[in-house]
């Protein structure tokens, strides 16, 4: 009986080696470009976000800060040279084309 059995166990392992090789070898190239196509996805999706964060930081920061020689229109809100100031008002400036 013992004999039988594995027997029996031995022919029911290789037919599903055989299945699982055959399944394998059918899947494998696939299996391998989606894992590609998934590790490119996150590779990108991480290049892409920090990027997209700094960029976003950044032209905030640009916003904020005003050089000596420049001003913000109190109209317009838009930062210009000191050279277009067309009026100053209550500390307020205006530039030549809100006034103009
Ligand atoms: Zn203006």
């Amino acid at each position: 009986m013992a004999t039988d059995y594995d027997e029996v166990r031995s022919d029911v392992k290789e037919s599903q080696d055989n299945s699982l090789e055959a399944l394998q070898s059918a899947n494998a190239p696939d299996a391998r470009s989606v894992v590609r196509e998934l590790d490119e996805a996150d590779a990108m999706d991480e290049s892409i976000v920090p990027g997209g964060e700094f960029v976003a930081e950044e032209l905030v920061v640009q916003v904020v800060p005003q050089a000596e020689d420049e001003f913000t229109c109190y109209s317009c809100f838009l930062v210009r040279h000191r050279s277009q100031i067309a009026r100053e008002k209550n500390g307020h400036a205006y530039c030549i084309e809100c006034e103009g």
